[in-house]
């Protein structure tokens, strides 16, 4: 079995916190990003001293692309074990697929399919389905029959408004359309949820090219910001318009404890069992324990049925 050790490389990192709901390996060659999210968690709080700002640049730990690509592959074979079950996250401090960050982080990529090592990279940039550099990859994971290693995601928060210099949302699921038709993994980062409507908007517009949803809430918003019901009667809405789709769905962290405290524990349970968790797996110990529940509560009944007849026979 392969020991999980702590990384804390110059190109790859083990991920904290709400990151690590996306992946436990990450990996920053760039920081800086254009796309000028007004919700960007990069410009707020501590890290944004390191991480913040509109200009990409490379990492200063790196020389220049090669430099950085030649450290990513020794850290890598280092922890080989460890990369090729928990798979590379591309990336928390910029877009990966931007064109000042793309060559680099598919170049990466194929190294990591290349050492059978599951790949996720998450984007707002819709213009790399068109560079040359991306169709080999996705022509070589094919061809290596490894296409199952390649997730290729958008945020889809359907509030272009928000994300000035980013590919508009339709654009981003056009291009999840493409991908999907190449035999890519795609994923959706339905996160932040800006509003419930919205959300769902996003989910029904990309479902039919979509295999794996993460949903989670917005950061550093008054605990108001949402209403319980209406979050509930969503996530529950949202359940619905999938259900007929092969597709999971991960609620990260921020949106089960919203849940958590807004329904009964037993509904609250009955709703997690039909996600999945962070490695795909179906949560069948949550849906185990509801059965079990449901059984008891109908054993339950019928006792107290029996115990109405009784006393209406007299007994
Ligand atoms: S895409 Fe991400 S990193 Fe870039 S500005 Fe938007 S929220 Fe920040």
């Amino acid at each position: 079995m392969t020991e999980t050790k702590t990384i804390n490389g110059k190109a790859i990192y083990s991920t904290k916190g709400a990151a690590r709901e996306y992946g436990r390996i990450g990996c920053n060659f760039y920081v800086g990003c254009p796309h000028g999210c007004t919700y960007c968690y990069l410009k707020r709080g501590a890290p944004s001293k390191q991480l913040g700002g509109n200009v990409v640049r490379l990492k200063r730990a790196f020389r220049n692309e090669e430099h950085a690509l030649e450290v990513f592959r020794r850290e890598v074979e280092k922890h080989i074990g460890q990369c090729r079950r928990d798979g590379i996250f591309f990336s928390f401090s910029t877009d990966p697929l931007i064109k000042e960050t793309r060559d680099l982080t598919i170049a990466a990529a194929r190294y990591c399919i290349e050492h059978e090592i599951p790949v996720w990279v998450l984007t707002k940039d819709a213009n790399f389905i068109d560079a040359c550099e991306f169709h080999k990859l996705v022509a070589y994971t094919w061809a290596a029959m490894r296409l199952h290693l390649l997730h290729v995601g958008f945020t889809l928060t359907w509030r272009s408004d928000l994300e000035p210099n980013a590919s508009h949302n339709a654009d981003r699921v056009l291009a999840m359309h493409d991908l999907y038709g190449l035999g890519v993994q795609t994923f959706a980062s339905i996160e932040p949820v800006i509003n419930w409507p919205s959300a769902r908007i996003a989910i029904r517009e990309s479902r039919d090219v979509c295999k794996h949803y993460m949903i989670g809430l917005r950061s550093g918003v008054k605990k108001d910001y949402y209403d319980a019901a209406k979050s509930v009667e969503a996530v529950t809405g949202i359940l619905g318009d999938l259900s007929s789709y092969r597709c999971t769905v991960y609620f990260k962290e921020s949106l089960r404890r919203h849940l958590a405290a807004a329904m009964d524990h037993d509904d609250y349970q009955a709703l997690l069992s039909r996600a999945v968790d962070q490695d795909g797996t179906p949560s069948w110990a949550e849906a185990f324990a509801y059965t079990q529940r449901c059984a008891r509560a109908a054993a339950a009944s019928a006792q107290d049925l029996s115990d109405v007849a009784k006393r209406f026979r007299g007994d």
